[in-house]
């Protein structure tokens, strides 16, 4: 096994085995940039040790040989007590992670090379003693464990006794005096004294890097970027160069371009006399790059020059870390830059116009969220902002209203002209009104996939849910921070879907000019944002075979779903249309006691039906509209069982024993059930319930007569929910197959639908052969599908305690935000084998919340499927991210 690299050896394109820092050093090695020499110490190495605790059999013997070779090239041996090699150890993943691991500077200094240094630098000891008190201070907190601030505080106290405000100007002695509390500092924290011996510090200090892939912040910051936990750090050990050696050094950061606009120019700072970290950490005032012309013209000019060269051998934005050492220009890093969304829409079309790169690897190097991002009206950053609460980012955006807490006052306020927020403890059907009415939607209990995300997300509404440390009392209309303060109904707050936080007061909030693009405002259409958005979506449209559905309700979430670039739709909830108004006729048909009864409440309903189809037909003329019968369990729409039993206790009160809310209560009680999820819902309440489904398929059906009188083009498809064994779709379809005869025979006019069923039981999968026998498509339905196969309940896992199960690292992301493929995955390719080999020409989308997940969209695209269904704000990401992965699939075609 080979555990160690020079630099000499690698390339940009093993940054699995180097790390991102050790590949780029490797790859600018090799470009004959002026990279000091060193070598890597491969993330392999890591992962045996953090798997075994002890450095892995041979390390120790190929370090001693790579360190020899970099002796005999440096004509240095490290920390000679007369001209002694220093080397830079610094850790570097194959994924960014900036700031979050360690790094030691002037490893092989002690209290004899010190001298050998200043020797060797003509003298100059207050050189090298400020590169030794870097060295204790870094070793110190990094490989010891001191905390930083012990360090600090004797700097900042030595620079305030001697009443200077710069390090730069302490002297030698300070400087002397400095090294002794440290290393003072080091024994009385440690109990030993800081090891002298150079290669014991090496040691430890590699030791310290691979330790620094587990700390709680790396962790943090993985979990967030989804980064895998299990891919381990390389170290690359590096031979020192000096930007601490006097006016004619210093150290600087670069970026080929504006990582914040994307537009091109010289972006960086620079500061004189100063090593590595002293830039980011803000010590001293850098000066912007441009200043280095000013400074030092050779070497700006060769910056200039290298980092040209860079941009176009990377083909992107790069950032660059450099060393000037009396004069002469080091790199020390390089690596394609991070950047703002806004950035990476505008590169990658600047790119494209250099010629640099083709519009297939532009659409590669946007993602969906990113273009999410741009969508969405965000909070200023720069404005002031007082945060109380923290919960889940369930619908982007930032939303700023008053807080109420019922749906009747934010429809009230709303229709005033006042902006709302709602706030409940969690929502139902029943808050449908409230949710639409508000600009955004705050819960404390509930996760991604709970009813209030859900339909936010739906309606492109601002959300933030299971914000858990707030406490919500609907009753007295307000709620209580963590801290004890009480926002009540009334009061501003701001919610930021995109990052799940809460604020007090308003937050100032910028608008999307995309989401206005989108929407066709031709105002919208001079910004060169727009222009770069619609550029990149234009090739990824071109690009993608996956087609892009919308789960929309109503006829205007339907247009605009279409506006967005929605094919058609892939799931109308039909339940949502049973609310409001509708509700006592709901009530109706629950408490029917005779057939009779039953139909006449069932009557009272397709009329309404009929006009909610017939609107989004309409709406989506020429398209397919995806439309599910009832799904959840009837008791959702019946009243609180506590509210009603209070009314009936009243009306007993009174002698009025025999009123509707008698009846409903008796509904209640007898539609109740412990487990609502795996109850009488879907497919079930159709069997169960005669005629509920036939009216829903007449409605459809009659609507879309209708419409092709009127010279339209309907395409209804109706699907079943819940659907676990052929015998349920059989029952049904035969009632709708009945329906539509009866219907072309009334009005004369020859029908063309479809008839399928969601996917989303694993019994359903393993029946899927079967099933696509009588069912022309299929949708999966994942969250159902993820919460019937993991045994999770879709409405409670994700605030209880996916956090304890993320932090042990069970999964990297809930299964009910991004698709699970080893497990849920599987069941899809499974179904979608099993029914293409029943039925040829099924054909299958999916509309669960994965539908518009960027990872889950590329695994669909993979598997085969027709289309993806998701909200319609999500419509543009799942257009993009459709057409990545087909650009994606180019790449590995021609490699
Ligand atoms: C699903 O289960 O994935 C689905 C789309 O249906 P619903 O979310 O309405 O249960
Ligand atoms: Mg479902």
């Amino acid at each position: 096994m080979t555990y160690v690299y020079d630099f000499t050896e690698g390339s940009k394109d093993q940054k699995d085995l180097l790390g991102g820092k050790g590949a780029n050093l490797a790859e600018m090695t090799n470009l004959g940039l002026p990279v000091p020499p060193g070598f890597t110490i491969s993330t392999e190495a890591c992962r045996a040790y953090l798997e075994t605790g002890g450095m892995p059999d041979g390390l120790d013997d190929e370090v001693s040989a790579h360190l020899a070779r970099l002796e005999d090239k440096m004509g240095k041996r490290l920390g000679d007590a007369d001209d002694p090699l220093l080397v830079s150890v610094r850790s570097g993943a194959k994924f960014s992670m900036p700031g979050m691991m360690e790094t030691v500077l002037n490893v092989g200094l002690n209290d004899r090379s010190v001298q050998g240094l200043a020797a060797k630098a003509g003298g100059d000891e207050r050189f090298a003693y400020d590169s030794y008190r870097r060295l204790l201070q870094m070793f110190g907190s990094t490989v010891l464990g001191i905390e930083p601030h012990v360090f600090h505080e004797a700097l900042d106290g030595l620079k305030e006794e001697r009443g200077v405000k710069n390090d730069v100007d302490l002297t030698v002695d300070d400087l002397r005096e400095l090294v002794t509390t440290y290393k003072t500092a080091i024994r009385e924290h440690t109990g030993r004294d800081f090891p002298q011996e150079p290669r014991e510090q090496l040691d430890m200090a590699t030791r310290a890097v691979f330790d620094s892939w587990n700390t709680d912040r790396a962790v943090l910051y993985r979990r967030q970027e989804r980064i895998p936990a299990d891919l381990g750090t390389a170290v690359n050990i590096c031979s020192m160069v000096f930007g601490n050696g006097g006016e004619d050094s210093g150290t600087g950061v670069a970026f080929t371009r504006d990582p914040a606009s994307g537009s091109q120019g010289i972006y960086g700072d620079y500061l004189q006399n100063a090593q590595g970290e002293d830039v980011v950490a803000g010590i001293r005032n850098t000066v912007p790059l441009a200043d280095l012309e000013r400074i030092d013209k050779a070497a700006y000019d060769e910056l200039l020059r290298t980092m040209q060269t860079l941009e176009e051998h990377y083909k992107d934005l790069c950032d660059i870390e450099f060393t000037v050492e009396h004069g002469k220009l080091w790199m020390l890093q390089t690596r394609v830059g991070k950047r703002t969304a806004e950035a990476a829409f505008r590169i990658a079309c600047q790119l494209v116009d250099q010629d640099l790169i083709d519009a297939d690897e532009a659409v590669r190097r946007v993602t969906g969220s990113q273009l999410a991002q741009l969508m969405f009206p965000r909070f200023d950053t720069e404005a002031e902002r007082v945060k109380v609460a923290q919960g889940m980012n369930a619908s982007p955006g930032a939303a700023v209203g008053k807080a109420v807490f019922d749906s009747n006052t934010a429809v009230e306020w709303s229709d005033r002209g006042e902006g709302v927020i709602l706030v409940r403890r969690e929502t139902n059907p029943d808050d449908l009104r409230g949710m639409v009415a508000a600009r955004g939607i705050l819960t404390s209990r509930g996760g991604k996939t709970s009813h209030a995300a859900v339909v936010a997300r739906g309606m492109g509404r601002t959300c933030v849910c299971g914000a858990d440390s707030l406490d919500v009392d609907v009753k007295a209309k307000r709620m209580t921070t963590a801290d004890g303060s009480v926002i009540a109904e009334g009061d501003v707050i701001s919610i930021d879907g995109t990052t799940g936080e809460v604020f007090a007061g308003e937050v100032p909030v910028v608008d999307s000019f995309v989401v206005r693009h989108f929407e066709g405002d031709e105002a919208a259409e001079g910004d060169e944002l727009v222009g770069a958005v619609a550029r990149l979506m234009d090739h990824a449209d071109g690009r993608r075979r996956l087609g892009v559905r919308a789960n929309a309700d109503t006829p205007e979430d339907a247009a605009r779903a279409r506006r967005f670039g929605a094919e058609g739709i892939g799931l109308c909830r039909t339940e949502h249309m049973f609310l409001g108004d509708r509700k006592s006729l709901v009530e109706d048909l629950i408490v029917a006691e005779s057939t009779e009864e039953q139909e006449a409440a069932l009557s009272a309903l397709l009329p309404m039906q009929r006009d909610d189809f017939h609107g989004i037909l309409e709406a989506m003329d020429g398209l397919p509209v995806t439309i599910r019968l009832i799904d959840p369990p009837l008791h959702e729409f019946l009243p609180d069982y506590t509210d009603l039993s209070v009314q009936v206790a009243l009306e007993d009160e009174r002698g009025n024993r025999d009123s509707k809310h008698h009846k409903l209560l008796g509904a209640v009680k007898r539609l109740h059930e412990a487990n609502p999820m795996l109850g009488l819902r879907g497919v079930r309440l159709g069997i169960v319930i005669p005629g509920l489904f036939a009216m829903q398929a007449r409605a459809i059906l009659e609507a879309a007569s209708a419409l092709i009188r009127e010279g339209r083009d309907p395409q209804p498809e109706i699907m079943i929910p819940l659907v676990a064994t052929v015998q349920e779709l059989e029952l049904v379809k035969v009632d709708i197959v009945r329906v539509a005869s009866e219907v072309e025979d009334e009005t004369g006019v020859k029908l063309k639908f479809k008839v399928g069923t969601m996917i989303e039981l694993p019994r359903a999968v393993m029946a899927a052969g079967d099933i696509a026998e009588h069912a022309e498509f299929f949708s999966f339905g994942t969250n159902d599908l993820t919460q019937m196969t993991w045994g999770f309940s879709r409405d409670d896992v994700e605030a209880s305690f996916f956090s304890t199960y993320l932090d042990k690292g069970i999964f990297g992301v809930s299964p009910f935000e991004s698709l699970d493929v080893d497990g849920v995955g599987k069941l899809v390719r499974t179904a979608v084998e099993a029914g293409r080999a029943a039925r040829p020409d099924l054909h299958l989308g999916v509309c669960g919340e994965h539908g518009g997940d960027p990872d889950s969209i590329h695994f669909f695209d993979e598997v085969g499927l027709d289309y993806v269904s998701c909200s319609p704000f999500r419509v543009p990401v799942a257009r993009l991210e459709a057409g990545r992965s087909a650009a994606a699939g180019a790449v590995s075609d021609s490699a």
